[in-house]
């Protein structure tokens, strides 16, 4: 199994998925990620496909793209939408391809919003981070520079205060992190959030739904309130992704519509996310509301 999908996990991760099942469940290959229906690919969103002729760049909406920095993470999250992809990602490391990315985005004065993602890009050195920052920072049509990372998570230590210097003082960048559940707002965790915070950088949270770790109100609700405790906006919760390999995860719509009703009837104002999925094709994530048959 581990061929097809393969088990990677640093210490950090190692030891909370000892004192945690809900992390574990994250973490640990299970034989039913083979089981799936053959129907289900590795790409339904087909990033690899997206033919923006640019290398390592993608771009499904018109207002934002996607920039590959490294086919690496802390841990291979099971349910992880890219799990089947991400050895072969196409990965920007040369100054000419990251110049090309960026060149891209001059051409597309829509584009205002550019995500580093991967992988995960703090599992690049500090100098490599910044490097992509500042290419698109520099750009003026560029409000928003996203680092997509899970280390606040899975790897608290990567986030130092001095690696929040440097990311606060360009100041267009937002972190997008995920927490699945309570139990991953350990005070190291907590700290990297609040490094973070400190340094002025916005900090939200994207959950994904996940079956056997966090698909109840319960445990939703207590990880939104760790989450503001932490400064960190609790944003969207996903619906798993149809990919090969996650099926297990998958809580049933109405499942994950009844849990989002409890939750904004216990919760509100900057504590209750956008319950939404991403359907392959579509021009927005979609509220789960609007999928319920
Ligand atoms: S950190 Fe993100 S990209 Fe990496 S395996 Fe987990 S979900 Fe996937």
């Amino acid at each position: 199994m581990t061929e097809r999908f393969p088990f990677v996990a640093c210490a950090y991760a190692r030891a909370l998925a000892e004192s945690s099942d809900a992390f574990r469940r994250q973490l640990e290959p299970d034989v039913r990620e083979l089981e799936d229906d053959e129907e289900l690919g590795p790409d339904p969103f087909d990033e690899e496909g997206e033919a923006s002729g640019c290398f390592g760049l993608k771009q499904r909406f018109p207002d934002r793209v996607l920039v590959m920095t490294s086919n690496a993470c802390f841990m291979n999250c099971r349910h992880c939408t890219r799990k089947g992809l991400l050895r072969h990602a196409e990965v920007v490391r040369s100054d000419e391809e990251l110049a090309a990315c960026a060149a891209y985005v001059q051409e597309h004065p829509l584009v205002r919003d550019v995500l580093l993602s991967g992988g995960d890009p703090l599992v690049l050195p500090d100098a490599e981070v910044m490097r992509f920052v500042r290419a698109f920072a520099a750009l003026p049509q560029v409000d928003v520079v996203r680092l997509c990372t899970r280390a606040p998570c899975v790897n608290p230590a990567r986030v130092t205060r001095d690696l929040a210097a440097l990311l606060g003082r360009c100041g267009k960048v937002w972190v997008n992190t995920q927490f699945n559940h309570p139990d991953e707002l350990t005070p190291a965790a907590a700290e990297a959030c609040t490094n973070l915070v400190r340094a002025g950088l916005p900090v939200s949270c994207q959950t994904v739904l996940l079956a056997g770790v966090n698909d109840s109100a319960d445990v939703l609700l207590d990880l939104f309130r760790a989450l503001q405790r932490a400064r960190v906006r609790p944003y969207y919760v996903f619906q798993c992704d149809p990919v090969a390999g996650i099926s297990h995860f998958r809580v049933p719509l109405e499942r994950a519509v009844e849990i989002e009703r409890e939750c904004a009837a216990r919760i509100g104002g900057l504590g209750l996310p956008r319950f939404v999925a991403d359907v392959p094709g579509a021009d927005r994530k979609i509220p789960l509301a609007e999928l319920e048959v």
